[in-house]
């Protein structure tokens, strides 16, 4: 995918400030340090679109950032802090579900994991919930770099038999050497049709 141009449209945390577009969207979530913003930058290539998320649980916005003038790229705010309190979980759930569940122009939401990690709860409850809503799941697992590619192999087995899913379905990425780029920016294009 060819980048033209790339760059944020605004963010919001209800539905009154996200904007209303004529283009396709693609949501991006993952748990907070996982990786999520170097695989954004990864994507647009642009090393610092979408700033790192510093200290957890504190960038609770939604980011709106526009591609090529024919996609929305949203930014989530990233889950799954320990030190996270109850009450600001509970905030992140209401603000997801709202945000999944009012966006007929979503028609994909990457969710982003560590390959050494693999899929938890939490992971798996966002899964479900796309399942819920009618929006396409697309599972990436990133920091690929830190395996061999025989690793790489490996781990995807596992993890596509742990979760019940196949395992050409799960991308495996790097944005330290942008591996699975171009596969990725192929499932959004065929989500998308941009
Ligand atoms: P976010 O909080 O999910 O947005 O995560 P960041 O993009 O800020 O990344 C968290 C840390 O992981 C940073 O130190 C990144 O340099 C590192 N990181 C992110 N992606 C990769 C990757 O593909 N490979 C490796 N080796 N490190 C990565």
């Amino acid at each position: 995918m060819k980048i033209l141009k790339a760059e944020f449209i605004k963010s919001g945390t209800k539905a009154s400030h996200w904007p209303e577009l004529d283009w396709p969207e693609i949501a991006v979530a993952g748990k907070s340090n996982v990786g999520k913003s170097s695989m954004i930058n990864c994507l647009v290539e642009r090393k610092k679109l979408v700033k790192t998320s510093g200290t957890p649980g504190h960038t609770q916005t939604i980011n709106f950032f526009n591609v090529n003038d024919c996609l929305s790229l949203v930014d989530l705010p990233g889950y799954g802090f320990a030190k996270v309190a109850k009450s600001e979980r509970a905030t992140w759930g209401a603000m997801i579900n709202g945000y999944l569940s009012s966006r007929p122009q979503l028609l994909g939401l990457v969710v982003i994991m560590d390959i050494r990690r693999g899929v938890d709860e939490d992971d798996m409850q966002l899964i479900h919930a796309c399942a819920n809503l009618g929006i396409q799941p697309i599972l990436v697992f990133t920091k690929a770099d830190k395996f061999s590619r025989n690793q790489q192999f490996k781990r995807r087995q596992e993890i596509s038999k742990e979760i019940g899913e196949a395992a050409d379905s799960l991308l495996i990425f790097s944005a330290k050497n942008g591996q699975g780029r171009e596969e990725l920016w192929d499932r959004i294009q065929q989500l998308t049709q941009i």
